[in-house]
């Protein structure tokens, strides 16, 4: 039996015309843990996508933390945290966290989410509650990350919020406006690091912008976390900045190598949060075992041995940067993990992503909405458990598929 009704019919037709158009998603399963090589359809790819940068997703001392956390708490934390969810384990975490930020966030404390979406949502529509409906302003980077996005258009609808969105390498223009601004609260909102070009937010400038203005400043550091400063404690420890306006955001399914986020602020700011923030309040805590793993992660992350995984990133990142030469694709200037390699159309990135694979590698082809229209581009990012060998052939591969698209391109 084939049914129709409106909404099914225009579920399809939109769908079909998304596929026309070449901006179709597709799912692809992997049938192994997380790592450099993953096994897909039955087949072993390389893989150069994943957000692991540390290569912790699948490290043994953290397999066995989450096994031991669930013989200890069991699996499921059965409520939200204020009523029973919040465990030890959450606790500790929490305070863990806290203690990376303190020499950057004057009385920081900081509060676990089971997601960076939801930190993000949460973080951007309370601290929105500190003002009165109509008297707040968000200044949003234009590049900022979907959730930073959403948080801002909820919380702007919710207070009748004027929103300002603004170019991160423009300052100038952020400060015309801000200068003119005579809303009582104002929140400026940006990535630490941009997630499809891997550059770095200007957050020194930023923050006396802030204190000029009199402004919160919300940093997403979901790709920093881990990554950034000599101890990984993220983007606050590699720009030296240290504010009580500062709300820091991190999450802990990328380097973290596990799974939730975090929002670290001044104590008052968190404390209103865990008042205010509804989707904090009204969801259920992440199992304790997550808190537990995370312990661990925490520890590999400040201690030697991630000093040496950001070591073995730091030198891909500089063979990348000294090897990697295209004649027609555009690097971006980037000092993070994440190298995009920009093809501008559709086409030419499905096509070279198609070849990657091919070629035994897996690096989707990001398209829009996720990045401007005309920008399509693979998005590669490195992992400490890559090897310079693996990165220097992945180097030789795409300069042959470089040569192949555009041949097969100009005959299309
Ligand atoms: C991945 C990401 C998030 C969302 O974090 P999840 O824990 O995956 O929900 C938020 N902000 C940025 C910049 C991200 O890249």
């Amino acid at each position: 039996m084939t049914s129709s009704f409106k909404a099914l019919k225009i579920a399809q037709e939109q769908i079909a015309d998304l596929d026309l158009q070449l901006l179709k998603r597709t799912l692809r399963i992997t049938q192994s843990p997380c790592d450099t090589k993953l096994t897909i359809g039955g087949r072993q790819l390389k893989a150069f996508c994943s957000n692991d940068y540390l290569g912790l997703a699948n490290h043994a001392e953290l397999v066995d933390a989450l096994a031991q956390g669930g013989q200890q708490y069991g699996v499921g934390s059965g409520a939200s945290h204020l009523i029973s969810g919040h465990s030890a384990a959450h606790e500790l975490l929490e305070q863990k966290l806290a203690s990376f930020q303190k020499k950057h966030i004057q009385n920081a404390r900081a509060l676990f989410f089971s997601t960076g979406y939801l930190a993000n949502l949460a973080t951007i529509t309370g601290l929105a509650r500190l003002a009165q409906r109509g008297d707040l302003s968000i200044y949003s980077a234009k590049l900022n990350h979907a959730s930073l996005i959403d948080g801002v258009r909820l919380a702007g609808a919710q207070m009748n919020a004027t929103v300002n969105l603004f170019d991160h390498t423009q300052l100038n223009s952020l400060t015309d406006v801000l200068k003119k601004d005579t809303k009582s609260l104002k929140l400026i909102v940006i990535d630490g690091v941009f997630s499809m070009d891997g550059d770095l937010a200007p957050v020194k400038a930023l923050l006396q912008l802030a204190e000029q203005y009199d402004s919160l400043l919300i940093v997403d550091d979901a790709h920093g976390f881990g990554v950034l400063g000599k101890r990984g404690y993220g983007i606050l420890e590699q720009a030296s900045i240290q504010s009580d306006r500062i709300i820091y955001i991190g999450t802990l399914g990328k380097a973290a190598g596990v799974s939730g986020a975090f929002v670290c602020a001044q104590n008052s700011f968190i404390e209103w949060l865990v008042q205010k923030g509804r989707p904090y309040i009204y969801s259920t805590a992440t199992p304790p075992a997550i808190a537990h793993t995370l312990l661990k992660s925490l520890e590999i992350i400040e201690g030697d041995e991630g000093t040496k995984r950001r070591a073995q990133l730091n030198q891909l990142i500089k063979i990348w940067q000294d090897e990697m030469i295209f004649s027609e694709w555009k690097k971006v200037s980037s000092c993070t993990p994440i190298q995009p390699v920009i093809l501008g159309s559709n086409a030419s990135t499905l096509l070279a992503a198609k070849l990657l694979d091919e070629a035994g590698y897996w690096i989707p082809a990001i398209r829009p909405p996720t990045v401007a229209p005309g920008s399509a581009r693979l998005r590669i990012t490195f992992s400490a458990n890559h090897s310079a060998d693996d990165l220097r052939k992945l180097i030789a591969t795409l300069n042959r598929i470089e040569q192949e698209v555009s041949e097969k391109v100009m005959h299309d």
